[in-house]
């Protein structure tokens, strides 16, 4: 049994080989139109714009936000290294907040407690497509002029209230690593819903040109306009994205499958043992991008894994707290100790979950996680 097994969808093949035979390599091609389409269309952001990883649409946010090393702007600590990388690559100061214990999402009480007058932005992650407390951080940034970006890596067709994930705040970002629900190697999107950042965004997005303009036929020669780099996936990327986006409501459902099942098996051995198991608040649609429990101490953590191991089940923690690793110590600060960002990363164990894992090989999961007492 592996772990994660990146997802094959049907028409990959036949169109990579459109691609190839189209001679239309480059970006900006039929695939990636019809691919920011569908993306619009599931996530409810008015605009899309396909990127080489969710780190590029990330750093396009950052300039977008046009930070200067004046600024400071808010992650979580319990996080991926490119929500802070993201934003240091500005010069930016990354000021690190803990988390809710439920959830492992960003707690707005400890946003509140690190805002400075030098604060001009909160990066969020939506922890395995849980919604993270948007109320909370809307009102914050509402009350100081605070732009909320979300680092939808995880979420791709979750809803808080209703609302699509990477759409509530200023703007969003999305994953296509081949570590997420829906993949195409390496791939990313920047989700915005203001027509001027779009504007912008084109730009950035395209050597800080209006070639986006002109390819449009609104201009008839393109030039220099502004900084920016080169975030345009190829068609190819987005080929084999808009053939796994073609599959997306089995993608997901089979994912749910996968999660349900572990969530109907565990409650009574996670109540014996003292183990919590992964919870996903009412008001939100998750994504089952993981399904993880959380032991009662690190020794645990390090021994159920090994129990699992033994028994040919791959699992795994997760983040290595940002503001004690050596990048979060170099480019960061962080005003209130992250301990319950500390506890969650020392605790946590992930299950393998991905559409082709069977019901027999989820019975062996369980089977074995439930044959460990602490
Ligand atoms: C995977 C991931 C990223 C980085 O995605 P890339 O597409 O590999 O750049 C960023 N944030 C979170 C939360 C992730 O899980």
């Amino acid at each position: 049994m592996v772990f994660n097994r990146p997802y094959r969808a049907s028409r990959e093949q036949d169109n990579l080989v459109a691609v190839l035979d189209s001679g239309h390599i480059q970006g900006d091609g039929r695939f990636t139109d019809s691919a920011s389409a569908k993306l619009k269309a599931i996530s409810g952001a008015p605009y899309v714009l396909l990127t080489t990883s969710c780190t590029s649409a990330l750093e396009m946010a950052a300039l977008l936000l046009e930070l200067s090393p004046d600024d400071e702007v808010i992650v979580p600590s319990f996080g991926f290294p490119a929500v802070a990388t993201s934003m240091a690559l500005r010069g930016a100061t990354c000021v690190f907040a803990d988390i809710d214990s439920d959830t492992g999402n960003l707690d707005p009480h400890s946003v509140a407690a690190a805002l400075t007058e030098r604060t001009k932005a909160v990066v969020v992650i939506h922890y395995g497509g849980v919604a993270a407390d948007m109320e909370g951080l809307l009102a914050l940034g509402d009350a100081h002029g605070i732009a909320i970006v979300e680092d939808n890596a995880h979420g791709l067709g979750g809803t808080w209230r209703g609302h699509g994930l990477g759409t509530i705040g200023k703007m969003g970002t999305l994953s296509f690593h081949d570590t997420k629900n829906v993949q195409c190697g390496e791939g990313g999107a920047l989700l915005l819903s203001d027509e001027v950042l779009m504007e912008r965004a084109g730009i950035i997005r395209d050597k800080g040109t209006d070639r986006a303009q002109f390819l449009r036929g609104g201009i008839d020669k393109y030039s220099w306009q502004d900084i920016g780099s080169s975030y345009s996936p190829s068609e190819l990327n987005a080929a084999m994205l808009d053939a796994q986006l073609d599959e997306f409501a089995s993608i997901q459902a089979a994912r749910l499958r996968v999660w349900e099942m572990y969530a109907a098996a565990l409650p009574d051995w996670a109540q014996r043992n003292d183990i919590r198991l992964m919870t996903a608040p009412a008001d939100c649609q998750h994504t089952a991008h993981l399904y993880y429990v959380r032991t009662p101490t690190e020794r645990h953590r390090d021994s159920l894994i090994d129990h699992l191991a033994v028994r040919g089940i791959p699992a795994s923690f997760h983040y290595v707290p940002l503001d004690s690793s050596p990048g979060g110590l170099k480019l960061g600060r962080t005003p209130v100790p992250c301990v319950r960002t500390a506890e969650f990363a020392a605790t946590v164990v992930r299950l393998p979950i991905w559409p082709g894992l069977s019901d027999a090989q989820v019975t062996k999961v369980v089977e074995a996680v439930t044959s460990f007492a602490v």
